[in-house]
């Protein structure tokens, strides 16, 4: 797709909103805000995209809305339906970071379940923006309380899934009210006969712009499995999950029941895990859903249909605790990571009879799986390690408030070598570890052909493994080298040198930290003062770019850019 190459510079938004997109690390539209910008800002022809999630609808549609709105009129110019309270959050609040730097336009979010005075408050402060879930905007509307009089763009944004939860009636009802001269932008994954329907009667000529699920950054997804007895698969779970040491991810269970008891279990093996299903109450919820976007929850259980409302978008893995019955809802899982192109990884614990699945996932997905082996206890223990020792090493130190107690500290410490030192904090940190994976015994049931390469995830296990670490180590050759002509290097500067300490060995740990970019040629490395050049296989590009992106070296963050 050629438009996708657009950015967002050359888009005609003004330069308050690309500020905030700046702030925001926006840095490329995504292939439907590539479509959809222009075309809201050029005209008023109606429009229906079908995208899934994920795939930055928000910032497609709120973006020229944003730019349109006229700041000096304090009525509502835009609303925007969607199906729950917190999308409804999460739109309003977007918008609120879209518009940092623009003056004078607010939005409103307008949902049941907490005080209409408030709402009715912002309203009449002259917010142009409501967001609001299809109940309680009609309520308001039938209180004489919200004038869709004036309003020039209405939103359907998930709209499949407000049909779904039987919003159909209030959804007309709000329309009725709206102006002819609107312009209707309707959101959805799926083009379902209700979608056409509803596009049909609510919509003039619309113009559709699909974005198919091949392009919503399914390149940056590795898909992996791991075969196992049916009765491993909670011990395959922890130990995917262990390799992974920072994983923030969802692990998608068939059944309520399921998700209920795979929660539970890890809830009590000390995971930060947590359930979401439908018997849980809002309230449970949103509480779990803010506690999840923190990061103090990294992992979520969830069914398929109550996953929908974990709208987090730097997802790390999607653990496929069971494959779902439809190959579709894969894809739809998988689609979680990888976003905004991020890389992320989806890993599956299948039973030997489950393959003939993979293949039909394979082929609606046009992607291969990969095989793996259930991590070993040594990898598990080393990933675990690596990430404790790396966590020590960029923990930030407060001299000050550590000072009271430095005399104490010493006296019980002070006579530990250095190297005995090391040792007790790591011990005191890690035994529980050693004990419990000391003597586990392997629980694949096939083995992959690559060993080495192909366990989890980014674990830390490559990292400073002393003498041995050729095996793990990406290869420094010359690209003239022999045996290697092939390959074609990028440059790329990090912003870090031999002033902070780094140097050849820090970066090679670097890359060894990430499993995505495990086996990469590197070129030549050149350490000036302030910063650090090198070549690195051009294949690897955007790994290289957004991973070694993430990482900080003692405390400082590592920027890159390509040289
Ligand atoms: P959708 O509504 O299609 O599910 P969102 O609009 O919620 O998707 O966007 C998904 C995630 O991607 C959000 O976290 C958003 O901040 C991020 N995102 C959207 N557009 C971009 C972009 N151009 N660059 C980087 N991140 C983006
Ligand atoms: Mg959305």
């Amino acid at each position: 797709m050629s438009s996708n190459s657009q950015s967002f510079e050359g888009m005609q938004l003004s330069p308050e909103i690309l500020s905030g997109l700046k702030d925001l690390k926006f840095e490329t539209p995504t292939p439907i805000q590539s479509e959809v910008i222009p075309e809201i800002l050029s005209g008023s022809r109606d429009l229906l995209g079908i995208a899934q999630t994920g795939t930055g609808k928000t910032a497609a549609f709120g973006l020229p809305i944003i730019e349109q709105i006229d700041p000096n009129k304090k009525q509502v110019q835009a609303l925007i339906l969607c199906p729950t309270r917190e999308l409804c959050m999460q739109i309003t609040k977007d918008i609120k970071h879209f518009t940092k730097y623009v003056p004078k336009i607010a939005a409103v979010a307008i949902y049941g379940g907490s005080s209409m005075s408030q709402q009715v408050h912002k309203l009449h402060d002259g917010a142009q923006i409501a967001v609001g879930t299809p109940g309680r905007i009609k309520d308001l509307i039938n209180r004489g309380r919200l004038n869709l009089g004036n309003i020039q763009w209405l939103v359907l944004d998930e709209a499949d899934d407000m049909l779904d939860k039987g919003f159909k009636e209030d959804l007309d009802a709000i329309l009725d009210g709206t102006p002819e001269t609107k312009q209707t932008l309707l959101f959805s994954a799926t083009m379902s006969p209700w979608i056409q329907k509803v596009a049909k009667q609510r919509m003039r000529n619309p113009r559709e712009i699909k974005v198919s699920s091949e392009s919503q950054g399914a390149d940056n997804v590795e898909h992996k499995y791991v075969t196992v007895h049916a009765r491993d698969r909670y011990a395959a779970l922890r130990r995917l999950l262990d390799v992974n040491p920072d994983v923030y991810g969802i692990v998608f269970c068939r059944t309520r029941r399921d998700t209920k008891e795979v929660a539970a279990k890890l809830i009590e093996d000390n995971y930060a895990a947590q359930a979401i299903h439908g018997d849980i109450s809002q309230d449970e919820r949103s509480d779990t859903m803010t506690r999840f976007r923190q990061k103090d929850i990294q992992i979520m259980v969830a069914t398929d249909v109550a996953a929908r409302g974990i709208d987090v978008s730097d997802l790390t893995h999607i653990i496929n605790y069971e494959l779902p019955d439809s190959p579709e809802t894969y894809v739809h899982r998988s689609g979680r990571t990888g976003r905004a192109g991020k890389a992320g990884i989806s890993l599956t614990i299948i039973h030997m009879k489950e393959h003939g699945k993979l293949r039909r996932i394979e082929s609606i997905m046009k992607k291969k799986f990969t095989q793996m082996d259930v991590p070993t206890g040594k990898a598990i223990c080393e990933a675990q390690l690596m990430s404790l020792v790396h966590r020590v090493r960029t923990t930030e130190v407060d001299h000050e408030k550590l000072k009271p107690y430095l005399d104490a500290i010493h006296s019980e410490l002070g006579d530990l070598s250095h190297d005995e030192l090391i040792k007790h904090f790591i011990s005191a940190e890690f035994n529980r570890f050693l004990k419990h994976y000391s003597n586990v015994k392997d629980i694949s049931t096939q083995k992959s052909m690559y060993e080495d390469r192909n366990y989890g995830g980014q674990g830390r296990g490559g990292q400073g493994r002393g003498g041995q670490r050729q095996g793990q180590r990406p290869q420094q050759g010359g690209h003239h080298g022999q045996g290697r002509k092939d390959i074609q290097f990028r440059t790329y500067k990090l912003s870090v040198g031999k002033q902070d300490g780094f140097g050849p060995k820090a970066l090679f740990d670097m890359i060894n930290n990430n499993q995505s970019l495990k086996g990469i040629e590197i070129g030549g490395i050149h350490v000036q003062p302030k910063d650090t050049k090198f070549e690195a296989d051009a294949r690897y590009h955007d790994k290289v770019m957004s991973f070694l992106g993430r990482e900080s070296y003692r405390g400082h963050k590592v920027r890159i850019f390509e040289a």
